[in-house]
């Protein structure tokens, strides 16, 4: 079978995915690139979601890239907004013509001996197989499993009788004006789906089994503004970046320094959007310390004003079972309801499901791990991008593009055909590779890549020693190993280690 050979092949046109294109494009020039993305569209999380209200909860000045300013009016902005600013900026640089659609990767295999990977693609809907070859291969797949969101098992599901839909497949004309509805959960999804069902329904319900921490942000940054008026739309951007990368860092070390002061200022906030006498112990007392889980910001109180106008309350409970027409807690109350929403979450994925070999040893992605926060211990030529937990995701991937182009710039400098970091599996302690405690985290947490205590194994969560270490950083550093040729096939496969 005849294979297409790239420099470089990116998994995946959404947020990471086009921003890797345009590092590549102007910082590597002379590399032949091409993106292959699963799906029909650009946009991956930004075109799958449609359910009502999909907005960021980070603001569009980090969330956005730094080279192309975000110029609406609204800084937390909803998902379609989201969407064209990322088709816009696909088309802008040209990169759209580097995308090939419908090409999931099922697999990729590193051949030592050829210093190359070949990847094998399921093509459009007839799921016909081609080959490509390339020399670094870079995963922009994002971390959940498209097809399928969790679900847990609810007794007596099939009792229901009325309307059950998960906010990952949401169905197009699903009319909710005056229908009850109950929203299943108390993340990102379920706070921004009730105030935005709210407005139509005849009343919508948070079920929630453990309460969530609320911050309440403007969707409007007035600052920025001004910043607009007085400076060059560049320099603008630049500083609201700044600004709003210092503030998200700051809100996120008190709160993990001064776990108590800060619980105490979300509650109060909190407390001070609800109507008088409104019960905040249990339902907006959390169980666990601010940032052990994702904060969930709601824009200019929406979700408490709901709740204000009676269109939308909380229930904090568990589900003994679902009947005919609603829930029944285990506390014994009964939630009738016309439509259910299970706003339950994801189910993260590593590396976008591609399988991995190197000289045809398998990889197991929660077996290895990961160097400064993007490539994998012993995998010549690979890596990947994940965000940020604590701060906008595209600040990270923006670094990893970045370091991605300082890499293969150098190993043409120097004439290296390969380079993978050099990793003592038995000598690292393996720690998950995220430090949420959420549901959706902990599921997944064995099958992901592990990071250890010490560097460049760690994964810090701190945009500026990231952006000191990523960009600044030496490059041999004693752990990335460069090769000018090949060596024997099979001479360093990733060591297993225990699941963290
Ligand atoms: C509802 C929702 C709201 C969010 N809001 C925020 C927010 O406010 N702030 C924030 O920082 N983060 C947020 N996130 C996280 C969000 O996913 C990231 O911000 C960002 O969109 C991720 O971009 P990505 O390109 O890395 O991944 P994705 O958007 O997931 O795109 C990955 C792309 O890779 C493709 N792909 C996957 N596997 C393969 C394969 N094997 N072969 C080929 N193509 C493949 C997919 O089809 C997809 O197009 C949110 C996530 C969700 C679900």
């Amino acid at each position: 079978m005849p294979t297409e050979h790239f420099d470089v092949v990116v998994m995946g046109a959404g947020l990471s995915g086009i921003g890797a294109a345009y590092r590549l494009q102007t910082r590597c020039p002379g590399k032949r690139y091409m993106i292959l993305e699963a799906r029909p569209e650009i946009g991956g999380t930004w075109d799958l979601f449609r359910y009502p209200g999909v907005r960021s909860d980070s603001d569009m000045f980090t969330l956005g890239y730094p080279f192309r300013p975000w110029k609406d009016a609204k800084a937390i902005a909803d998902g379609p907004a989201i969407l064209q600013y990322v088709r816009d900026t696909a088309r802008e640089f040209g990169i759209d013509r580097h995308i090939r659609f419908q090409q999931r990767v099922l697999s990729a295999a590193w051949s030592s001996e050829d210093a190359r990977w070949l990847l094998e693609v399921q093509t459009g809907a007839t799921g016909e197989t081609v080959r490509y070859t390339c020399d670094f291969l870079y995963g922009c797949t994002g971390y959940y499993r498209y097809d399928a969101g969790y679900e847990p098992d609810f007794p007596g599901a099939a009792n229901f009788r009325g309307r059950f839909v998960h906010p990952q497949h949401w169905p197009e004309n699903l009319d909710y004006a005056g229908k009850r509805v109950v929203v299943i959960g108390s993340g990102a999804t379920a706070v921004t789906l009730v105030p935005a069902m709210a407005e139509t329904a005849a009343h919508v319900t948070m079920l929630q089994r453990s309460p969530s921490y609320i911050l309440s942000v403007p969707a409007h940054d007035h600052i920025a503004d001004r910043l607009r008026r007085w400076l060059p739309e560049g320099a603008a951007h630049r500083l609201l970046r700044w600004k709003n990368i210092l503030i998200s860092l700051g809100i996120y070390q008190i709160s993990r320094r001064a776990p108590d002061f800060a619980r105490r200022v979300l509650q109060q906030g909190a407390a001070k959007s609800l109507p008088d006498g409104y019960q905040v112990d249990p339902h907006f007392t959390p169980k666990y310390q601010p940032w052990d889980q994702r904060l969930c910001l709601v824009p200019d109180s929406d979700l408490f004003r709901a709740i204000r106008a009676g269109s939308a309350s909380v229930v904090t409970g568990q589900v003994e079972s679902f009947t005919e027409h609603g829930i029944r807690l285990e506390s014994g109350e009964e939630l009738e309801a016309d439509i259910i929403v299970s706003a339950t979450g994801l189910q993260m994925l590593a590396l976008g499901g591609v399988r991995l070999a190197v000289d045809a040893a398998p990889i197991e992605p929660g077996h290895t791990f990961i160097y400064k926060g993007l490539m994998l211990g012993n995998v010549p030529n690979f890596a990947f991008c994940v965000g940020y937990t604590n701060a906008s995701w595209t600040l990270r991937a923006d670094l990893s593009s970045q370091f991605v182009c300082r890499l293969l710039n150098h190993m043409d400098r120097h004439g290296y055909r390969i380079c993978r970091p050099a990793c003592n599996s038995a000598a690292l302690e393996p720690r998950p590779l995220l430090d949420l405690t959420s549901g959706y985290v902990l599921r997944a947490t064995e099958n992901l890549p592990k990071q250890a205590a010490e560097k460049p194994w760690r994964i810090r969560q701190n945009y500026i020693l990231d952006m000191l270490s990523m960009r600044l950083g030496r490059l041999k550093d004693g752990v990335l190993k460069f090769e000018t040729t090949a060596p024997a096939p099979q001479a360093e496969l990733p060591e297993s280690v225990p699941a963290a």
